[in-house]
């Protein structure tokens, strides 16, 4: 996703109105109970190749409490990338680590344009996939 996306994604939700608001269903699948129905949302932010952006999305959610008293949180999906070795990237990933965030793993390279070989390429995506795990745990050791 680019960073464009990023922001206008942000943008709209800080400036949620209460007309935005969507309340619980009145009728939940399977003859459930209202109250008894909890309602999910997942943040997710994908590439956040900026520690200052990551940092941002933290001092939104830090304060953030979900009605039972736990703590909003997302998951930030990381594109690992070796050779661009950005230390207080990955120190704030640990950071958010520590804080209860989740951090995916969204592939080494994040190519574009795949060449239909590549595409089909369980080697390909073995290196990539597999490679970010382990690019990972070498930046910030979980
Ligand atoms: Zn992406």
């Amino acid at each position: 996703m680019s960073n464009n996306i990023l922001c206008i994604i942000l943008t709209t939700m800080i400036s949620v109105s209460a007309a935005d608001i969507c309340l619980p269903s009145i009728v939940p699948p399977a003859g459930l109970p209202v109250d008894s129905v909890p309602q999910f949302i997942c943040f997710g932010f994908d590439d956040n190749g900026f520690a200052n952006g990551l940092a941002w999305v933290d001092s939104l959610f830090l304060t953030k409490e979900n009605p039972d008293g736990t703590p909003v949180r997302a998951t930030f999906y990381m594109v690992s990338d070796p050779e661009k070795g950005d230390t207080a990237l990955w120190n704030t990933v640990s950071t958010l680590q520590s804080r209860g965030y989740e951090i995916g793993n969204h592939t080494r390279h994040h190519t574009g344009n795949l060449s239909p070989t590549d595409l089909s390429s369980p080697k390909y995506w073995n290196g990539e996939i597999c490679g970010c795990d382990t690019d990972m745990l070498k930046q910030y050791g979980t």
